[in-house]
């Protein structure tokens, strides 16, 4: 898919870069403040023998500090890009909070009318005079098609739900980029991050008045880097590795073991002893898996979660991906620039859990990540767009919903294969790209 318009705007790059735009809704920033470890992270990529890059240009081999959604220090979502201005300017426009869609309202021709929603405890309806725009994610979507009799019959008929189409895909081939996030390295005082800097007045006040400091930048991940693939393609990276200004164990327990959903008894014995410490993370992931997972119904009550199946991993050939990753982060954190500039030593306790295996041999790694593998918080894959000779084909490419009128599917459900980096800008795209479908088939101007 692609949008001719600009989406997309970086502040630091000319607007003649090529793989920039300039002028559009959606900002991206370089950041603003940086860990001195992460320069440290940066040389050690030097010292490997990769490029520094701009990870949004052709070349995707080397090491880079990430770009921010944010405009002027300040985190830029869609909501400030998009929808607060078309609130201030648009009289057509009602955004409504707290409200929870829990069906889509299908008329006996299969067209969709409109969606039933619940608002502070009341059931509401909402009605669509041409057609509803589906855009709860690739958790949500799923799941409201499901609730509304749209999926695999069988499973609609196992929870009492009238079937309005039998679409097997609805809720399959759900993908991410599964990542291990335990891999720690402690580093010298002030090298990295500590949770008090961001409670400091001083950067608080810097923030407010100036728009600069630690609290212009996202608490964690400060840059990528992507090694060339072994298999296939070389310079299309299976791997993306992100460097992490702390450790699971930096902030003493209180927020991370939450996060990554570390069991209490792992938390305390095996980070026991860097509690508190500084340090960084190196965070392989998985740009391609080939792994898929599902979101089913859990019960047909609109307001019990359904059942995500990440199925991580299922294919071997996934594990052993991470496997390569885990030493390519071996690899960078015994670089120079990181071990002696900045005193990085790995936290190599071995995991309890796989010290069956050789210490760090391939079995225990695979172990390893095995026990540690997490989701990057990036589903995608399940309404997936494709031809319609594909059986697991949910939207055409128009983005409407197979066997129905009047539905669209906007979000990252449609991804029919989920992107190979982070998922934020390419379902942003695929909401412009949609606002265009919908304009040209009813007749408007799409940039008129
Ligand atoms: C913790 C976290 C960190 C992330 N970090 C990054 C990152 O650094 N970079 C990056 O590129 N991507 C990141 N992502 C991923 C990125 O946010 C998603 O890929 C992107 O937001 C997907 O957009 P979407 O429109 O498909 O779904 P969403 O943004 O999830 O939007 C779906 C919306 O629908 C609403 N909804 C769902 N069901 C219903 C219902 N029944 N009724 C009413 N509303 C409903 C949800 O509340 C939500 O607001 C992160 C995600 C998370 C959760």
């Amino acid at each position: 898919m692609s949008s001719h318009k600009p989406l997309l705007q970086l502040h630091i790059f000319s607007p003649l870069d090529y793989y920039r735009g300039s002028g559009g809704p959606q900002t991206v920033e370089r950041k603003r403040w940086g860990t001195p470890v992460l320069k440290g992270f940066l040389k050690a990529g030097k010292q490997l023998g990769y490029d520094i890059i701009d990870p949004n240009a052709a070349e995707q081999i080397g090491f880079s500090e990430i770009d921010l959604t944010a405009r002027n220090g300040q985190r830029w979502s869609t909501a400030e890009a998009y929808i607060k201005p078309a609130a201030q300017t648009r009289p057509n426009l009602h955004v409504l909070v707290d409200a929870r869609v829990t069906q889509v309202i299908f008329n006996s021709n299969r067209r969709a009318t409109g969606v039933r929603f619940l608002h502070h405890g009341k059931v509401k309806t909402a009605l669509a005079s041409r057609e509803v725009v589906m855009s709860a994610g690739a958790i949500g979507s799923p799941h409201l098609l499901l609730l509304s009799g749209v999926g695999p019959a069988y499973h609609l008929k196992e929870h009492g739900i009238p079937v309005v189409v039998d679409l097997p895909g609805v809720g399959q081939n759900l993908q991410d980029h599964p990542n291990v996030p335990g891999l720690a390295w402690t580093v010298t005082k002030g090298s990295s991050f500590n949770y008090l800097t961001l409670a400091n007045p001083k950067h608080v006040l810097d923030y407010v008045k100036n728009r600069q400091g630690p609290l212009t930048s996202p608490v964690g991940t400060e840059g990528n880097a992507w090694p060339p693939s072994p298999v296939g393609d070389p310079y299309w990276p299976e791997i993306q590795l992100a460097f992490v200004s702390g450790t699971p164990a930096t902030d003493f327990g209180l927020v991370l073991p939450g996060t990554f959903r570390f069991r209490k008894e792992l938390y305390h014995n095996f980070y026991k002893s860097i509690l508190g410490k500084e340090g960084f993370s190196l965070v392989p992931l998985i740009n391609r898996p080939k792994s898929r997972g599902s979101v089913t119904l859990r019960s047909r009550d609109p307001l019990a979660d359904p059942l995500i199946d990440t199925n991580f991993l299922a294919d071997p050939d996934d594990a052993a991906v991470l496997v390569r990753g885990v030493k390519f982060a071996l690899e960078v954190g015994s670089a120079p620039a990181l071990r002696q500039e900045h005193g990085a030593k790995f936290h190599d306790k071995l995991l309890p859990e796989c010290a069956h295996n050789k210490p760090f041999s391939d079995a225990y790694w695979e172990c390893y990540v095995r026990y540690f593998t997490h989701t990057s918080y990036h589903p995608a894959g399940t309404c997936k767009m494709a031809p319609e000779s594909d059986p697991y084909s949910v939207v055409d490419h128009r983005l409407r919903l197979r066997g129905v009128t009047g539905l669209r599917v906007v979000d990252a459900s449609i991804m029919p294969l989920v992107v190979s980096g982070n998922t934020n800008a390419a379902a942003i795209m695929i909401g412009e790209r949609a606002a265009d479908l919908v304009k040209e088939d009813w007749g408007v101007p799409v940039y008129g």
